[in-house]
């Protein structure tokens, strides 16, 4: 078939297909991950959100009607965001999510409806759907049904199976929606859903280093300084600002508890202190510096401390939990003890730092 017969008969079929954009909150969460590696990638076609046919609307407002299309922004009843990428590009999972549906069973540029496809669910309610894969027997579909997947996995590699007239992902996000009972394609674009970076979830990090790499010892009611850097390995940008984005360091196990270890440089009871500079770029390495005050009783402790994106829904801690920051502290009853603090021993993958809580002596 002709690139133009086909390109009609796509309309058509989309006009069939689709119901008209279903819409969504406008919340901007930023807990959506692009669904590819590559950071080349370009937007080609993004949703439209006018269910009038003959004229789109784009996530900005703009509104196209000249019957032409405008790449980067929309085609008429077009209910996904389009990516061009070159046949069996890596696609991964935009959320941590369940694997309800697959279609692997079309050729990788083969004609017919939206061809092979994966389908999650996500737990917010949402679906994400992956659409023109490569043939399951050419590693397009990566998963299999029920299967659990985490942001970021890769799921499948790319294709131009169905309804398809260059290799591209047809990627969708669907709402549901009460009112028609039925899932609906909502706009990841207008509800600026995505990290900055292709494959990553929006706040990860991994533990780099700290101060005071050996045993030390607080006497009571003094002050230490100690700093802690981590990598930011998720796809947002860390920041300390008031607005979007201010990473912090708080305690953590539970969260939100008070610390009995608060300075009086803390910013509250359980955060201990916020990203030392500006903005750190993903793959770049963010400090963290903060004082640790001895108070009482004398005791043992282990205090944890864990990167908070000023909602505590922005780190999955469930998952990233690895990278926190154990304080032990040590039993001290006398001043003679106050120097023999147990040795260094690793607790979550790195070493924990023990800090003796001494008494004035
Ligand atoms: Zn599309």
């Amino acid at each position: 078939m002709s690139a133009t017969k086909r390109r009609v008969a796509a309309s058509v079929l989309l006009q069939l297909a689709l119901v008209a954009w279903g819409g969504g909150s406008a919340s901007a969460i930023d807990d959506y991950t692009l669904p590819f590696y590559n950071p080349a990638v370009a937007l080609s076609f993004g949703v439209d959100r006018d269910r009038t046919v003959g004229r789109q609307l784009d996530w900005t407002g703009q509104v196209w009607n000249d019957g032409v299309p405008h790449p980067g922004r929309v085609y008429d009843q077009h209910s996904g965001v389009d990516y061009p990428m070159a046949l069996r590009s890596e696609v991964a999972a935009a959320k941590d999510g369940t694997v309800i549906d697959t279609e692997g069973s079309f050729g990788t540029s083969q004609f017919g409806n939206f061809g092979n496809f994966v389908l999650l669910q996500h737990s917010d309610g949402r679906r994400t759907l992956y659409y023109h894969l490569a043939s399951a027997a050419e590693g397009g579909i990566g998963v299999a049904i029920s299967d659990a997947v985490v942001a970021g996995q890769r799921i499948g590699r790319s294709g131009c199976s169905g309804i398809c007239y260059g290799a591209h992902l047809h990627f969708e996000m669907l709402a549901w929606n009460s009112t028609a009972k039925a899932y609906r394609p909502a706009d990841p674009l207008a509800e600026r859903r995505w990290t900055t970076w292709p494959g990553r979830v929006p706040f990860d990090a991994a533990y780099v280093r700290e101060s005071n790499s050996g045993t030390e010892v607080i006497a009571q009611w003094r002050t230490i300084t100690h700093w802690v850097e981590f990598r930011n390995t998720g796809g947002r940008t860390w920041r300390n600002s008031s607005t979007v984005g201010r990473i912090g360091l708080g305690t953590w196990s539970p969260a939100a508890h008070s610390s009995l270890f608060r300075a009086s440089d803390w910013p509250s009871t359980w955060i201990a202190t916020y990203l030392d500079v500006a903005a750190v770029a993903p793959d770049a390495v963010g400090r963290f510096t903060f004082g640790l005050r001895g108070s009482q009783p004398l005791g043992s402790y282990r205090e944890t401390f864990n990167l908070v994106a000023q909602s505590v829904h922005w780190f999955d801690h469930a998952r990233l939990g690895g990278f926190y920051v154990p304080i032990l502290i040590s039993n001290l009853p006398s001043c003679e003890t106050a120097g023999s603090a147990p040795a260094r021993t690793s607790v979550t993958g790195h070493p924990a730092l023990r800090l003796a809580l001494a008494p004035v002596c």
